[in-house]
């Protein structure tokens, strides 16, 4: 099937307990498409990049059958920077400085040949471009997923409900939903969110796993215990980019398959976040996925043999 997704292409410079790194490459837009592309699908990006941005990346972008066609290179001007910095317990961090840059003016152009795409995953962006992309579809996906971020909630609240209303999937962690919801149990906000109008919600929970709610279901998905997790970075994207993947690539969006998705997705965060940025996505391969999806099976997989009498 084929996938749109949309979302930042950006340089990150980001500080964890384990150390620090100048400007390398992130966005939620490159992790998407680097997780989805285990993927058989046909990708396209829409995303926006300044001059400064290495065209090596892009390459390794159309390496990995991605089409850049709708990525726009804007002359003379910078790309999209951000800073993020890491407390000791490696699941929150503080931003330190968003340079919106070319992202300030970003007008998502979609190609005529990205038209008629089946899934659309909306990357942490503003959700005034959210909503345009949704809007600019001539017909619209089967499936639309959208993350967001507690900056957009502090900045454009009513926007972002706006967008919400308009998605399927709506994939946050749990200090957002929270936020967002204005309740503390998260199947409380959960109802809250839900009512806002998208059927399905995923809370990701970091190192605790994630969660899927839609109608009176749940379903719950572990984090791969790690004995080191290097940098968390683009692991939400990560996650989001398998799930999207797995979803499209398989064109099976029952709740049963979003199971099986939702581990795709947490199989390959896992990788993520045991390298600084993107390193470590750009070196695994579908083996290693593999097999890493059977210790995400082995983790939770047992047998009740005696039954309470
Ligand atoms: P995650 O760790 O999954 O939340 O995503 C981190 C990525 O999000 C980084 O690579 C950043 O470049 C990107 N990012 C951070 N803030 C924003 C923002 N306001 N708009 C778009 N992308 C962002």
């Amino acid at each position: 099937m084929s996938l749109l997704t949309v979302g930042s292409v950006a340089f990150d410079a980001i500080e964890t307990p384990f150390g620090k790194t100048d400007k390398i490459i992130g966005g939620a837009g490159t992790y998407i498409a680097l997780a989805a592309a285990f993927y058989n699908n046909e990708q396209n990006i829409v995303s926006v990049v300044g001059e400064d941005f290495p065209e090596e990346m892009l390459n390794q972008l159309k390496d990995r059958n991605v089409n850049i066609d709708g990525l726009q290179i804007k002359k003379g001007e910078k790309t999209f920077f951000w800073s993020g910095k890491y407390h000791n317990d490696m699941n929150s961090r503080d931003t330190l400085v968003t340079e919106l840059n070319v992202l300030e003016h970003f007008d998502p152009i979609i190609p005529e040949h990205y038209q008629g795409a089946d899934f659309l995953l909306l990357g942490n962006l503003s959700p005034q471009v959210q909503a345009q992309v949704i809007e600019r579809l001539t017909v619209r996906p089967k499936l639309i997923a959208m993350d967001t971020m507690n900056f957009w909630m502090d900045i454009a609240m009513d926007d972002l409900k706006k967008t919400i209303s308009m998605v399927d999937i709506l994939i946050i962690n749990d200090e957002e939903a929270r936020q967002l919801s204005g309740e503390y149990s998260l199947v409380k906000a959960s109802k809250v969110i839900r009512a806002i109008g998208p059927k399905y919600l995923i809370i990701k929970k970091g190192e605790h796993g994630a969660l899927l709610f839609e109608g009176d279901r749940v379903f719950f998905a572990p984090a791969l215990p790690l004995e080191e997790v290097f940098d968390p970075t683009g692991a939400g994207d990560t996650f989001a980019g398998g799930f999207m993947g797995y979803l499209a690539s398989t064109n099976d969006i029952s709740f049963e398959n979003m199971k099986r998705a939702i581990i795709n997705g947490s199989a390959l965060a896992s990788f993520c976040v045991e390298k600084f940025g993107t390193e470590r996505l750009m070196t695994i391969t579908k083996a290693d996925l593999e097999k890493r999806i059977e210790q995400f099976v082995a983790l939770t997989n047992f047998e009740m043999v005696h039954a309470i009498s």
